[in-house]
């Protein structure tokens, strides 16, 4: 793993493909990610990104955006005038992050994701969008709560099924308890919490595991592989060792009726608060 600093221009990236009805633009802090070799690094959507790999391999790296938040105060204007005028309805709207992790290890040495997000409570847009894999996001509890006094927050944290390990895949980043013990503090602090059941793998227990996000998230995402990797039927990830994997520990987890069979059992315990594929990203529950 090589840790590397580096400057950026400009750290808002206008959207493009499938986060555009999301969000105006996307904030990675870092790029590149230490959760790499981890569970979600096998099917980690954005390994197949071949410009941000420059011949790396996923995991790999890590280049530390040491001036984010400088970048993020000089081009705050800009960026914001530009995406209200763009689409009023999605305004300016901040994805941070969908290419790296914003709540990585390193951050505890770099701090590059606290600044930003300092950054964002002095200047703050219409909408933010906290998208993790880690339990450390609860660490920020208390600037988290004062952003969502600034704007329209909601933060995301990933937790794509219930089983610790599949198959011979690594172990998860982070462990499935913490996550869920994180926003289990976040929901307590009053900040509206999403859990993102993506990419979904085989789900143990279905029944107790969407109880418990009811009790824990205001809302669920379910984003299946097929439909969610980019390609259309899910051709990038069935190149990657995730399937296979999947398919040993269930063999109907592969199948898009798989999805389908859990938001019917996710929308029992959260009627209404069910979000498909990008749909949910969006904010677009059902
Ligand atoms: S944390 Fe996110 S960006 Fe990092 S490897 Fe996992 S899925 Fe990919």
């Amino acid at each position: 793993m090589t840790v590397t600093e580096t400057t950026i221009r400009n750290i808002l990236t206008r959207t493009s493909g499938f986060l555009r009805t999301v969000a105006s633009h996307s904030l990675q802090p870092y790029r590149g990610c230490s959760f790499g070799n981890a569970l979600c690094g096998v099917g980690c959507y954005v390994q197949h990104n071949q410009h941000l790999l420059t011949g790396r391999r996923w995991g790999s790296f890590l280049e530390v955006r040491t001036n984010a938040a400088e970048s993020y105060r000089e081009n705050y204007r800009r960026e914001r005038d530009w995406a209200r005028r763009h689409d009023p309805q999605v305004g300016f709207t901040i994805f941070l992050s969908s290419a790296t992790e914003p709540f990585l290890p390193q951050e505890s040495t770099y701090g590059v994701t606290r600044s930003v997000l300092e950054a964002i409570l002095d200047q703050p847009p219409d909408r933010l969008i906290l998208q993790t894999h880690s339990h450390r996001v609860a660490d920020h509890v208390e600037l988290v709560h004062e952003l969502a006094t600034r704007c329209e927050l909601r933060v995301h944290v990933s937790i794509e099924t219930d089983r610790e390990r599949i198959g011979d895949l690594p172990p998860h980043a982070t462990a499935i308890e913490w996550r869920f013990e994180a926003c289990a503090v976040l929901r307590q602090a009053g900040i509206r919490t999403v859990v993102t059941v993506s990419p979904l793998l085989p789900i143990a227990d279905p029944e107790s595991f969407f109880r418990r996000i009811a009790d824990v998230a205001d809302a669920v995402v379910i984003d299946h592989f097929i439909r969610g990797d980019g390609s259309a039927l899910g051709q990038r990830t069935l190149r990657t060792d995730l399937p296979a994997a999947m398919a040993a520990v269930d063999p109907r987890s592969v199948d898009l009726t798989y999805r389908d069979a859990m938001a019917d059992v996710a929308s029992r315990f959260l009627p209404g608060r069910v979000g498909i594929n990008i749909d949910g990203f969006a904010g677009r529950f059902q």
